[in-house]
């Protein structure tokens, strides 16, 4: 990219209209900033529920990829990272797609709950593509001044970070909401890049049983290649002879810890129903607006005993410590066989197809 003056990027410029290429002004870069060579950024659900328009207050037109990993090409002055060290020119580097929490509000400093805070912008999602190159799915991404960046360790290469992918921060933050103990049976609802990733920090948590719920065949061979140790295959059972499979499977009780992956209103009932009485339930597969559910409110809740617990997005001690975990435990799971596909910026739109279709786990876009 060194001397090139203009930058081209995947665009998708409305709800359901084809995915375009377009070309950019290479940047001039303000005090603090960076222009990132893109090595990979993704494709995932989000995007798909962005192509149809499922999520509000998104700013159309706008470059997608909200999680992604690149080459510094240029810095505005010296700009340090996460441990107070220069980035240099040619640094591998990630970044949280996150930006402009303020730190300020009542849900940053009292809730302490920055994931809602009003001012939060999301690269790839609440950006828009006039605002500058804030997305993933172009040949490189501008870090605006105080994106918190992170180096990739020597032993983590770009294409296992990225083959975990934003699963896995959301992922990192739902485990820490279900506060699996040690021994637990853990059912894990959905087998896309959440559930895949969860399968694997449930097991470092040390869960006694991992359960994964979910379809179709590709998705659930990687399951079990991430280590669960039971199948429930939604096109098999009926919903009630899902519930069952459970509780089969836990001594009749249920799991005592479920986290829901799936992004379909009806396994959320399924789920509560699949956990043992007094046991503990976690959402976070219902990020964007799909509908809605019905449940008894005496039998799925209060005599159950229940506790349901939310899970949204995540910030930035979920990205560092799913770097970390990376790191460290990256060759003992299968993370490196959840990329099936890499696409170049033109092929944008069969690569958000394929991932809506479910043909790929994880899809790679190589600007
Ligand atoms: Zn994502
Ligand atoms: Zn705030």
């Amino acid at each position: 990219m060194s001397a090139s003056t203009s930058i081209r990027a995947a665009v998708m410029p409305a709800p359901d209209a084809p995915i375009e290429v377009r070309t950019f002004d290479r940047p001039r870069l303000e005090p603090g900033a960076i222009l990132l060579e893109t090595i990979y950024s993704e494709v995932c659900g989000t995007d798909v529920h962005l192509h149809h328009g499922h999520l509000a207050g998104v700013p159309y037109p706008l470059i997608p990829g909200h999680v992604s990993v690149g080459r510094v090409a240029e810095t505005g002055g010296e700009v340090l990272d996460l441990d107070g060290l220069p980035l240099r020119t040619g640094d591998v580097i990630t970044f949280l797609d996150v930006h402009e929490t303020c730190g300020k509000c009542w849900y940053c400093t009292v809730a302490k709950a920055s994931t809602r805070c009003p001012s939060r912008r999301v690269y790839g999602i609440t950006y828009s593509a006039d605002e500058g190159l804030l997305g993933g799915w172009a040949e490189a991404i501008y870090l605006k001044p105080g994106v918190k960046t992170l180096r990739l360790p020597p032993n983590l290469p770009p294409e296992r970070f990225i083959a975990a992918g934003c699963g896995l921060p959301t992922s990192v933050h739902a485990i820490e909401r279900a506060e699996i103990k040690l021994g637990d049976n853990v059912v894990i609802q959905g087998s896309g890049p959440v559930g895949l990733n969860a399968v694997a920090l449930a097991q470092l948590q040390g869960a006694g049983q991992v359960i994964v719920v979910g379809a179709p065949a590709l998705r659930l061979e990687m399951a079990t290649a991430m280590g669960a140790d039971e199948i429930v295959d939604i096109t098999q059972y009926a919903p009630a002879e899902r519930v069952q499979r459970v509780k089969d499977l836990t001594g009749g009780r249920g799991a005592d810890v479920t986290i829901e992956a799936t992004g379909v209103p009806a396994a959320v009932r399924e789920g509560m129903q699949m956990t043992r009485d007094a046991g503990r339930y976690v959402v976070v597969g219902q990020y964007t607006d799909v509908g809605e559910v019905e449940i008894n409110p005496h039998w799925d809740l209060n005599r159950k005993h229940l506790e349901v617990r939310g899970c949204w997005g995540s910030d930035f001690s979920h990205f560092y410590r799913g770097v970390r975990v990376l790191a460290r435990y990256g060759d003992r799971f299968a993370w490196d066989r959840m990329i099936s596909a890499e696409y170049s910026l033109n092929q944008a739109g069969q690569a958000l197809d394929d991932v809506a279709q479910l043909k790929v786990i994880k899809a790679l876009i190589k600007p």
